[in-house]
């Protein structure tokens, strides 16, 4: 009797163990983002997207803004990196370079751009390669989630976050 006691009792603890850990590495995945409702808008590398213009040389110049007629590396982002699908431009005074972020409809993607329009907790803009792209998603209101510091990448198409 007492035997059969202990036993269910180390079945019991031993359960407990394994949930716990479970739970543990649950929350280390991609469900321990906090979530944010923000504007979404998307942009792609052209001209009207991306404030620039062919200069009379036939060179890609800014377009408005205090850098107007200067040269414009188009494709390029504020990081330095080469602008692909999963790029995100936020106002990297609350979302650094680097941020990992889930967008419903778009995937995951990761802080590496920023913009003249995009600016506070709750603005994104989404790259893509064509224009067509872009002008489809048009401006979206959608629950953000965003990972902690450190996060790496996850691929743009994985799994969307368990909540
Ligand atoms: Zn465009």
């Amino acid at each position: 009797m007492q035997g059969k006691f202990v036993i269910l009792l180390l079945a019991l603890l031993a359960v407990c163990i394994l949930g716990g850990c479970t739970m543990f590495f649950l929350d280390q995945g991609p469900g321990s983002g906090r979530r944010v409702r923000m504007e979404v808008t998307a942009y792609c590398p052209c001209g009207k997207c991306c404030s620039w213009t062919l200069d009379k040389n036939g060179r890609p110049v800014i377009s408005a803004g205090k850098s107007k007629g200067k040269p414009k590396a188009v494709g390029i982002t504020a990081s330095g990196k080469r602008a692909h699908p999963g790029t995100i431009a936020a106002d990297t005074r609350y979302y650094p370079m680097g941020t990992v972020l889930y967008v419903p409809g778009y995937g995951y993607g990761v802080v590496e751009d920023r913009g003249g329009d995009i600016k506070g907790r709750h603005r994104l803009d989404l790259y893509y390669n064509t224009h067509n792209e872009a002008r489809q998603w048009g401006r979206r209101r959608v629950d953000v989630t965003i990972f902690p510091p450190g996060t790496a990448p996850i691929p743009q198409n994985a799994r969307p976050p368990s909540l």
